[in-house]
Order: C-alpha cells, then sequence, then structure tokens
C-alpha cells in the first residue's frame, strides 16, 4: 500500500493572507471562504509557499494511505490527528516517503528563513486555540490624531502571573469572539507585538499591539473597542525568524508603512532600554498618508538622534509631493550604502505588501552605486538572517 506524506495548512492557525496562494508556481494552493488547502495532486514539495508564511500554519505534514481531498480540508476546524500506519503498510510505502523525505530536505535546506545569529532563542506556540491564555487589557490609547478618520489603538494586553515569554518580532494571535456567517468560530488573527521582550511597562508581564480599524474587520473592530479590564484570548507567541539581533554592533535598518511599524517600535524600545550607548546604527523609514495618521509620531519624534535616524515620510501632505519610504532610502543613499557593506548589517521591511517592489529596487540601486551586485547580497543577507520581510 502506498503511504504519501501530505502537506497541509493548519486552520486554526492560518491568518488567511493569501500569501501561499499567491507564491505556489503551479497553483496547487486554493481557498474558499473558511480554509487555504493545498491540492495533493498537484503538490510537487518545491517549499516555495514555506519561509513566505507568516505563521507557519503551512509547514504541516502527515503520513497518509489515501490523500485527503481538497473537499474535505475546506471543512476542517482543525488538522486531523497523525494516523498510525502499520508496520507492514509503513515498510511497503517505504520508498515513496524515502523519496518525498528527500525532496523536502533538500528543499527545506534553502528555503527557510534563518533568524539573526545573535538574537535569542524564542519560544514558539505555547498556547492554542484549544488552550489559549487569557490577557486582561491594560489600556487601550488612540495614536492618531483627531483629525483623520485613521483609527490605530496602542492596546496593551497584560497576562498577570501565567509566563508568556516574547522575542521583539514576534506576533500573537487574538481570537475574535463570535462566529462567523457560516456559524464557525472566527479564524485568529495575527498582530506583531509592538514592545520589547521585558513589557511594555518595563519588568512587567504584557505587550503592546498596534491596531487599525478597518471598516467591517472582526478582530480589528473587537480590539479597537476594549476597554481597560476586558477579557482576551491569546495563542501563541509565533515566530522564529523575523527577530532582533541582540548585539550592539547590529546596524539594524527598518523599513515600514503604517501598523507595520509595530515590531520596530518593540526592537528600538529595546536598544533604549538596553543599549542607548551601543556602536550599531539604527534606521528608521517609516511611511504614512500624513503625520497625524503615522503611528507613535509625537514619541518617535522625541527620540535622539544618538540612538536612531528617523527617516518618517508621508504621502499626502497638503502641498508637499508624495514620498514614499523608498523615495527616502535613495535620497539617503550615502548613509545606507557603507552599512550594506559592513556584516553586521541587518535589513527588516513590514507593512504594505505594495512596498516590498520599490524597497528592492531602490536597494539595488544603492548597492549598485557601489558596485555591489544586490541580487547576490540579498541571498547572503538572506542565508544568514540579515534580510527579513514580513509583508501583507
Ligand atoms: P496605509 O496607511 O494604507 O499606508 C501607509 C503608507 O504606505 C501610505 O503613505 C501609503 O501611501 C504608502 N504606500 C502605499 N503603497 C505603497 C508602495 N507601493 N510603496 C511604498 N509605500 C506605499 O498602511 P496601513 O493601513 O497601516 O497598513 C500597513 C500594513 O502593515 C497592513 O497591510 C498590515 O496588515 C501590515 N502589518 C501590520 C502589522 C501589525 O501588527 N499591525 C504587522 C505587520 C504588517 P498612499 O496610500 O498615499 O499611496
Amino acid at each position: 500500500m502506498t503511504v504519501l506524506r501530505q502537506h497541509l495548512i493548519d486552520p486554526e492557525i492560518c491568518i488567511r493572507c493569501n500569501t501561499c496562494e499567491e507564491t505556489c508556481p503551479i497553483d496547487a494552493i486554493t481557498h474558499n471562504d473558511d480554509n487555504y488547502v493545498v491540492n495533493a495532486d498537484l503538490c510537487n514539495y518545491c517549499m516555495d509557499c514555506i519561509a513566505p508564511c507568516p505563521t507557519g500554519s503551512i509547514d504541516n505534514w502527515r503520513m497518509v494511505n489515501a490523500a485527503y481531498s481538497i473537499d474535505e480540508q475546506f471543512e476542517w476546524d482543525e488538522l486531523p490527528e497523525e494516523l498510525e500506519l502499520d508496520d507492514e503498510t509503513s515498510n511497503s510505502g517505504g520508498e515513496a516517503d524515502n523519496e518525498a523525505e528527500d525532496l523536502l530536505h533538500q528543499a527545506h535546506s534553502g528555503a527557510r528563513a534563518v533568524p539573526p545569529f545573535s538574537a535569542a532563542h524564542p519560544y514558539i506556540n505555547l498556547y492554542s486555540r484549544d488552550d489559549p491564555i487569557i490577557a486582561k487589557v491594560a489600556g487601550n490609547f488612540r495614536i492618531t490624531g483627531a483629525d483623520t478618520d485613521s483609527d490605530i489603538r496602542h492596546i496593551i494586553l497584560d497576562f498577570g502571573s501565567t509566563a508568556f515569554p516574547v522575542l521583539e518580532g514576534q506576533s500573537i494571535g487574538i481570537l475574535p469572539p463570535g462566529q462567523t456567517a457560516s456559524g464557525k468560530a472566527h479564524t485568529m488573527r495575527l498582530y506583531s507585538i509592538a514592545s520589547p521582550r521585558d513589557g511594555e511597562r518595563q519588568n512587567h508581564n504584557n505587550v503592546s499591539l498596534t491596531v487599525k480599524r478597518v471598516d467591517g474587520g472582526v478582530a480589528s473592530n473587537y480590539l479597537c473597542d476594549l476597554q481597560k479590564g476586558d477579557e482576551v484570548k491569546v495563542i501563541g507567541p509565533f515566530g522564529d525568524s523575523f527577530l532582533m539581533p541582540n548585539h550592539p554592533e547590529a546596524n539594524i535598518i527598518m523599513i515600514c508603512t503604517g501598523t507595520g511599524s509595530a515590531p520596530f517600535r518593540a526592537f528600538t524600545e529595546r536598544r533604549r532600554r538596553k543599549y542607548q550607548d551601543a556602536d550599531g546604527k539604527l534606521m528608521l523609514f517609516f511611511g504614512a498618508r500624513t503625520p497625524t495618521e503615522l503611528p507613535y509620531f509625537g514619541p518617535l519624534n522625541k527620540l535622539p538622534d544618538s540612538l536612531i535616524q528617523k527617516e518618517l515620510v508621508f504621502s499626502r501632505q497638503a502641498g508637499k509631493p508624495k514620498e514614499y519610504v523608498q523615495d527616502r532610502m535613495r535620497k539617503s543613499a550615502e548613509n545606507i550604502a557603507p552599512l550594506l557593506q559592513d556584516e553586521n548589517t541587518f535589513i527588516f521591511v513590514c507593512g504594505l505588501k505594495g512596498m516590498e517592489q520599490g524597497v528592492e529596487e531602490a536597494l539595488n540601486d544603492i548597492a549598485a552605486s557601489q558596485k555591489v551586485d544586490w541580487a547576490a547580497l540579498r541571498n547572503d543577507m538572506l542565508a544568514n538572517g540579515r534580510y527579513h520581510v514580513e509583508t501583507y
């Protein structure tokens, strides 16, 4: 009897961001209103989808005698248990299995995003949908100006005496209450943590999130309406590669739009608290429509230039030309170029998917001005955990 190792997506963790479906070169991934699924008849284990997945929900495998169909997978609320395959079955399928293992091994060896060498070891998946941690809301503050419709909030969740260890760059899952129109529990929504590892309030067991209210958004409206003292179901933490390098010589170039700034607030605050006099540079390229729409505009402006070079960029400021982060990067080429040639430099990109191409092009041109081949440098940086992109 044949045994195959089937590639599956964990419906409990998947945030339905469509990244896997967009990435799959042979259209083996599809979705309905509920789930993203992998068609076993098409999947060739190329692994292109694994690294870009922000949650790791894509990286699930089951040994099966007959593949689960996509219709079966559409119905799942959670992954099926591992099947007990008897010896005879396992042995007779050994060859097929070995082949799949080889393919997996080969593909994994180049495709996985790796953390910076000096990042601390993260804990992941400590709490699941079946066993979430309950956080209490310690604060919910609007951080955009009153003159804009853009309602972005700084929300603090406290875990009391229950352990919830996190690192800068990690994310947590929020389980919104209620059900979908089809009567299923809402799926988990992923948010980057905006506070450093020792808490939003130093030495407290709490984290902060940066949440933008989206029209009709289930989780964003739930979170933005929370009151102090409300309880929230949280799962995670998630993320084992988009992590802050720990050594003080690390130059960190942070490029973000809007709420994509959340992890960089965590990075910056970590540096401010722990390594104010670090040799490594912090550089932030942060794009928003206007100053009043830029989260943390006031507090960011108070950070000293000796700690961080801030490049706040606005696309819709009255009377001024539109500017994107990649435009400002080109203008700052003389500051970025020497860092590109330094092995202690780490680049993190977070926010709108649309900016990825523009940022890449800017880095390519800045590198080329120094006769550096960006494509080769980028591959080297990726392999060494020095280039990280988290966009939606
Ligand atoms: P937004 O307000 O829609 O956009 C922010 C800025 O980016 C605007 O100035 C916008 O300019 C500009 N922009 C648009 N297209 C661009 C492009 N191709 N290149 C460069 N800049 C561009 O952003 P947002 O609504 O806050 O969304 C941020 C994204 O971050 C979301 O997709 C979110 O899912 C993601 N994210 C959030 C978190 C979190 O924890 N909250 C974490 C990671 C990622 P114009 O609109 O004027 O063109």
